[in-house]
C-alpha cells in the first residue's frame, strides 16, 4: 500500500503517523530537527513542547479542551497516552514532565512497524502522493516560500495578530447597539452586523491611561528575525498600545471612531469614541473586537478591556496576542477534509492550519491521520459533527470562521452549536457546559464507532 507522508514530527504529525499506522496504512514522518533548528525547539525529538509543560483544564464536563482530551482519549491518540504516563501533579490541569513526555512518544513511534521517521528538511511542496503537512507555527523558511508560491501570498501568514474575541452572550446589549457605520449593506443583517459599545470623553481618557500603563509581553529573542519583514507588525495590525503611544488621540481617529454611528439608547448623544465588535463565526456566538490586537499580558487585558462600556461582564473566548506563526488562510484554502482545495493530494494539520495550542494541534493531526489512511485504502472519513469539541474546531478552520479576520484559534464553548432551550449569558454555564461536553460525547462515540 502507499504510503502516507508526513511534513513535521510535532504534536499534529506525530499524532498522525501514529493513527495512520493504527489503521494499518504505512506513514513516512519528516523531520527537519535537529539538523535544520527553529527559535523555538531545543532537542531532536518527536512532539517537542516548545513553552508551557501543560495540556491545560483535564475537566471534560465543564471545560471545551477537557472534552477534546476525552475524545482525543476514545480516537486511542498517542499524545494523550503519552501525557497520562508522564503526569505531573497540576490540579485539574494535564501537566507533564516534557522530557518523558517527547521521549515517549519518539520511542512510541520508533517502535511502530508502520512508521518510518526520516531525517531532513523537505522544502517543496510534493506534487503526488498522499502527504500531511504539519510544520506548525515555526514551518521552516524555504516550505513557508513554496506554500505562498503554492497559494498565494496573502494566504500564509507570517505573524499572528489576534485580536480578543468575546462571547455574544456576555455583552451587554441595553449599553451596546447593533449598527454598521453608515448603516452600510445590502440587508437588514449586514445593516446590524456590527456590536458598537460607547464611550464618554471620561471614559476614554480613562481607557487610554490604563492601556499605556498595563504590562505588555516582548517578543523572544529569534522570534520576529526570520519573517519576510523585520518589523513584525503589518499595516493595519499594528498593537492598540502602540497606537496609543502614538497620540492619545490616534485610536480616536483609527479602530475607535465614533463616526457614522448612532446610539440606539440614547440617540441625542454623540460618543467620543466607540468601540466595535464584529461576529467572528457563522453561528454568532463570537465577536472579535475590531482592531484591538494587543500585547498586553493576558491579566492585564481582561481588565482593561472590561473598561469598555458593555463589557463589564464580557467572557474572553480568547484573549489578544502578536507571535510568530505560520498559518494558513485555512477558511478560504482547505476543503472539509482538511485538503488543500487547489492541490487535494495535500493536507494539512496542526497549528498551520490556524488552530492554537498543542492540544487542538494534535486533536488536528489525529483528525488528518485518519482522514488520510481513510484515503490509502479507498475510503472517506467525514469529519465529527461540529457538535463534538474536534468536529466544532474543524468546522471552524474550514468554514465557519470568517475568512477575512480569520486569527488562530483555540477550542472553546463558543465553536459549538448552541443548545436548544438553554439558558444564556455567565449564569447559565453551570447548567449549559455539561450539556454541550454531553452532547459532545455521544456524538463522538457514535462518529467512531462508524469506523
Ligand atoms: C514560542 C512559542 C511558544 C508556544 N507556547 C505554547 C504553549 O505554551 N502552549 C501551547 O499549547 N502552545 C504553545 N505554542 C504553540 C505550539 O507550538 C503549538 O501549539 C504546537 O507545537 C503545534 O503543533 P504542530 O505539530 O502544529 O507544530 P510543531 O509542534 O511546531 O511541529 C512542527 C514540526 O515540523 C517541523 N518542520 C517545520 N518545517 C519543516 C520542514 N520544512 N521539513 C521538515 N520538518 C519541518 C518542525 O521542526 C517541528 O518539529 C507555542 C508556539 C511558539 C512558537
Amino acid at each position: 500500500m502507499e504510503p502516507v507522508h508526513i511534513i513535521g514530527a510535532g504534536l499534529a504529525g506525530s499524532e498522525a503517523a501514529w493513527q495512520i499506522a493504527r489503521a494499518g496504512v504505512p506513514a513516512v514522518l519528516h523531520e527537519m530537527r535537529p539538523a535544520v533548528a527553529t527559535f523555538a525547539h531545543k532537542t531532536g525529538d518527536c512532539a517537542e513542547m516548545v513553552c508551557s509543560n501543560s495540556f491545560r483544564s483535564d475537566d471534560d464536563r465543564m471545560n471545551a479542551v477537557g472534552q477534546l482530551h476525552w475524545e482525543m482519549r476514545a480516537a486511542g491518540g498517542l499524545i494523550m497516552a503519552m501525557a497520562d504516563r508522564h503526569r505531573l501533579p497540576a490540579g485539574g490541569a494535564l501537566a507533564v514532565d516534557r522530557e518523558a513526555f517527547s521521549a515517549g512518544v519518539t520511542s512510541a513511534l520508533r517502535d511502530e512497524p508502520l512508521v518510518r521517521i526520516v531525517p531532513g528538511e523537505i522544502t517543496e511542496l510534493p506534487a503526488e502522493g498522499n502527504w500531511i503537512v504539519a510544520t506548525g507555527p515555526l514551518t521552516s523558511d524555504a516550505l513557508a516560500a513554496a506554500i505562498r508560491a503554492g497559494t498565494g501570498t496573502a494566504s500564509l501568514a507570517f505573524f499572528d495578530a489576534i485580536a480578543p474575541i468575546v462571547h455574544a452572550d456576555t455583552i451587554d446589549m441595553s449599553v451596546a447597539w447593533e449598527q454598521s457605520r453608515y448603516d452600510k449593506g445590502e440587508t437588514e443583517a449586514e445593516r446590524r452586523a456590527y456590536i458598537n459599545c460607547p464611550m464618554t470623553r471620561p471614559q476614554y481618557e480613562a481607557f487610554i491611561d490604563a492601556l499605556l500603563a498595563a504590562d505588555k509581553t516582548e517578543f523572544r529573542e529569534g522570534e520576529a528575525a526570520s519573517a519576510p519583514d523585520p518589523t513584525p507588525y503589518f499595516d493595519g495590525c499594528l498593537p492598540i498600545e502602540v497606537m496609543a503611544e502614538r497620540g492619545r488621540e490616534t485610536l480616536r481617529h483609527g479602530p475607535m471612531k465614533p463616526v457614522g454611528l448612532t446610539n440606539a439608547h440614547k440617540p441625542g448623544e454623540k460618543p467620543y469614541a466607540v468601540v466595535q465588535l464584529r461576529r467572528d463565526n457563522a453561528l454568532g456566538t463570537l465577536y472579535n473586537i475590531v482592531g484591538f490586537q494587543t500585547k498586553m499580558k493576558y491579566g492585564a487585558q481582561t481588565a482593561v478591556f472590561r473598561m469598555i462600556p458593555g463589557l463589564e461582564n464580557a467572557g474572553f473566548a480568547r484573549l489578544g496576542g502578536i507571535h510568530r506563526n505560520s498559518f494558513l488562510n485555512s477558511p478560504t484554502l482547505l476543503d472539509e477534509r482538511m485538503r488543500l482545495r487547489a492541490r487535494p493530494n495535500l493536507r494539512f494539520a496542526g497549528q498551520v492550519t490556524g488552530v492554537e495550542g498543542y492540544v487542538e494541534s494534535a486533536a488536528m493531526g489525529l483528525l488528518a491521520g485518519r482522514m488520510a489512511a481513510a484515503q490509502a485504502k479507498g475510503a472517506d472519513l467525514a469529519p465529527p459533527p461540529f457538535t463534538t469539541a474536534m468536529g466544532a474546531l474543524v468546522n471552524h478552520i474550514t468554514g465557519g470562521a470568517e475568512a477575512r479576520t480569520f486569527q488562530p484559534m483555540n477550542v472553546n464553548f463558543g465553536l459549538f452549536p448552541p443548545l436548544e432551550d438553554s439558558r444564556g449569558g455567565r449564569k447559565g454555564r453551570k447548567d449549559r457546559y455539561p450539556a454541550y461536553t454531553q452532547r459532545a460525547k455521544d456524538d463522538f462515540s457514535t462518529w467512531l464507532a462508524a469506523q
